[in-house]
């Protein structure tokens, strides 16, 4: 379809909240996309930290077809065996303790939603804390959570009553939590939307043992750091600490949608029979594609880690580039000078990049990036900057 046919039409038929898109696109294998007029792009956004293993991989178009041929959807009055080996797997990624249970949902927002009702089913009429930058999703419970003042307050009143505090200010946190009434604290170990601000190792422990000292649960959205995205299959294990609730979502499908929470240990049983639930949740096929999304990674996750780990040093040597931060294949790559022109001078070079925040480019590419194609960026990067 020629440009303004494509515009013309989206505009007409789409609800007006993603203003007009950049691209229509047509078709995506591996690492590339292309549009109708045959024009290829290197994908480095990856569906915004989702397409795992690139487009059209192999395992996940195999896993996803033959399930979706032989039992596609049954709804969540009867069980599958991928649904359940699903749940099995996640729970041993996890490295969760004996009685941990999983469940599986559509969306990051959807998660968090679940986890906002274990937390309110926790401490009945609590409140929660979440972080200053945070991002946890659009829905009304998840966008209680969400810190941006614009996205939330043409909603109010907001359901989830949070409060939120600066990331990594240890002393501010236990205030708050002391203050009392708190259901859960959320966090992201790397706050993705805010621009990809790692949060620092003394923060994140002390969100564990001041979540437990006031009976609070300690929430992690790994939505966009789970699934291997920075070479651990879960980011906040590094940590060394054992969380309540996990939330998952973008990357563990590869392109599929397909979401989870984790309860570990007595936050598993939370919700009981009749207190929650969904019609499509771990549906066979969506469970068939993150299984093959889960049992490709497993061998990737060093090579996401070194790769992310070369291209951030390269990266730090681009003039222009005042900041690099992020681990494995998730990166924001701070500038001295607004991110929107230089995003859309990288598009123009057939590269698809995003301005997370006024300064930042965010990279989420495919666990599969070649070094070659990591090395193309940081070119066109310098030129552009240039
Ligand atoms: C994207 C994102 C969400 C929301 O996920 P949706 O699938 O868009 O509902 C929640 N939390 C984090 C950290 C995210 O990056």
């Amino acid at each position: 379809m020629t440009e303004t046919t494509w515009q013309t039409q989206y505009a007409q038929s789409y609800m007006g909240i993603f203003g007009t898109p950049q691209l229509e696109l047509v078709r995506g294998e591996g690492t590339r996309v292309w549009d109708a007029n045959g024009a290829e792009y290197l994908d480095l956004l990856g569906g915004i930290a989702v397409n795992s293993l690139g487009h059209a991989h192999p395992a996940v178009v195999a896993a996803v077809s033959e399930q979706l041929g032989t039992l596609g959807h049954i709804s969540n009055l009867f069980t599958s065996p991928p649904q359940v080996a699903l749940a099995r797997r996640l729970l041993e990624l996890a490295g969760a303790p004996e009685g941990s249970r999983a469940l599986l949902v559509n969306s990051g927002s959807e998660a968090n939603e679940t986890a906002l009702k274990m937390a309110l089913s926790h401490r009945p009429g609590g409140r929660m804390v979440a972080l200053e930058g945070a991002f946890h999703g659009r829905t009304l419970g998840a966008l209680s959570l969400t810190w941006k003042p614009t996205y939330r307050e043409p909603f109010a009143p907001m359901t989830g009553n949070a409060s939120f505090v600066p990331p990594n200010d240890v002393a501010a946190l236990e205030s708050e939590l002391a203050s009392g009434g708190v259901a859960a604290l959320f966090i992201e170990v790397i706050q993705g939307e805010a621009g990809i601000y790692p949060l620092s190792d003394e923060f994140v422990q002390a969100a564990r043992e001041l979540t437990e000292r006031h009976g609070a649960l300690l929430v992690i959205d790994e939505v966009q750091t789970g699934a291997g995205r920075t070479g651990e299959w879960l980011a906040h294990t590094r940590y060394g600490i054992t969380p309540d609730v996990v939330t998952l979502a973008k990357g563990m499908g590869g392109g599929f949608p397909v979401g989870a929470v984790i309860g570990y240990g007595a936050a598993a049983s939370l919700l009981s029979p009749g207190q929650h639930g969904n019609t499509f949740g771990g549906n066979p096929p969506a469970a068939a594609a993150a299984l093959a999304v889960a049992r490709e990674v497993e061998g990737l996750l060093g090579r996401v880690a070194e790769v992310g780990e070369r291209w951030r040093e390269d990266l730090r040597a681009v003039p222009g580039v005042v900041d690099v931060r992020g681990r494995g294949l998730l990166i924001g790559v701070e500038l001295d000078r607004p991110s929107a022109p230089i995003q859309a001078a990288l598009l123009s070079a057939g590269i698809i990049t995003n301005s997370v925040n006024p300064t930042t480019l965010r990279l989420a590419p495919s666990y599969l990036i070649s070094d070659d194609d990591a090395d193309r960026f940081t070119r066109a990067l310098t030129s552009v900057l240039a």
